[in-house]
């Protein structure tokens, strides 16, 4: 056990690095846009230094530079890194869209803590709009902040952020047979989080998909919380305390990884 932790920890002082494709018939990985420029300016690395390189989709190498240069560096392969970073759990949060400042929050914990996907969810409530100029470059802004938190703290993938959608249109795209979906509702009295998890989870996480859904600072709408139902969604408390929007995502992101065995000892298997 001892043997396979210092294994994983092995490449954690390296410097990581997100590029679009691990070819293992090639011996030799690009590093393009940002990524290359963070390299060569910034860090200053150049060939014979070490670095890790990832995928974005689950697989990881460590591999040695052999050209530095801030339009595109390369790197040899060397071998893979057998790293367990990414949770068993599929976990997306349809997160309603907050103002600025706390959706990027959401995005940037959300990552940190192991969410797969995010769906930004337009509810009635919501007192953000996205106008359709501004929602392609807003959605990449959120994509950069997702992969700067993947990179920072170790994921093998980078979540993606999908488009926004309306409450119903995401339930029905997000929220289809062998997914869990838990709706977190203040108005909810008697059925608690850690129910719904105990049935979820008897066996821990494995192969399973959530769908969290939390609303907008104003909250859901009675018919919202009604639709929810319809789609067979899971309406729970998260306590007696009306929470944030942020807090209780994240909130509910920790427990229900905690409940899938996912938040543990860091060495696992
Ligand atoms: N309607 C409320 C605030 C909504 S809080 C008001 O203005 O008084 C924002 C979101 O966080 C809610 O839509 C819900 O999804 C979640 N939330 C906050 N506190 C919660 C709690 N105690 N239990 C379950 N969900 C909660």
């Amino acid at each position: 056990m001892i043997g396979q932790c210092l294994l994983l920890r092995g490449s954690d002082g390296l410097h990581r690095f997100f590029v679009k494709d691990i070819a293992t018939d090639s011996p030799e990985v690009i590093i393009a846009g940002e990524e290359a420029a963070h390299l060569n300016r910034v860090l200053r690395l150049g060939p014979g230094d070490l670095i890790e390189v990832c995928d974005g989709r689950g697989r990881a190498f460590r591999a040695q530079i052999t050209r530095s240069d801030s339009g595109e560096s390369r790197a040899r392969l060397l071998e893979p890194i057998l790293k367990d970073s990414e949770p068993d759990l599929q976990l997306i949060l349809a997160q309603a869209l907050v103002k600025g400042e706390r959706m990027d929050f959401v995005l940037q914990k959300g990552t940190e803590l192991g969410v797969h996907t995010f769906v930004p969810t337009i509810c009635r409530r919501s007192v953000v709009r996205l106008e359709k100029g501004r929602e392609a470059r807003r959605r990449k802004r959120w994509q950069r902040i997702v992969k700067e938190a993947a990179k920072q703290c170790g994921r093998t993938i980078v979540p993606q952020v999908k488009p926004a959608v309306e409450l119903e249109e995401m339930l029905r795209e997000y929220g289809g047979e062998g997914t869990h979906i838990i709706f977190p509702w203040e108005g909810e009295g008697s059925l608690g989080l850690d129910t719904v998890l105990g049935n979820i989870f008897p066996h821990g996480g494995k192969t399973l998909r959530v769908l969290v859904v939390v609303g907008p600072e104003g909250g859901f709408e009675l018919d919202e919380v009604e639709l929810a139902d319809e789609y067979g969604a899971r309406i729970v408390s998260l306590g007696s305390r009306v929470l944030r929007s942020e807090t209780a995502a994240l909130a509910a992101i920790s427990i229900i990884l905690y409940e899938a065995g996912d938040l543990g000892a860091a060495c696992r298997g």
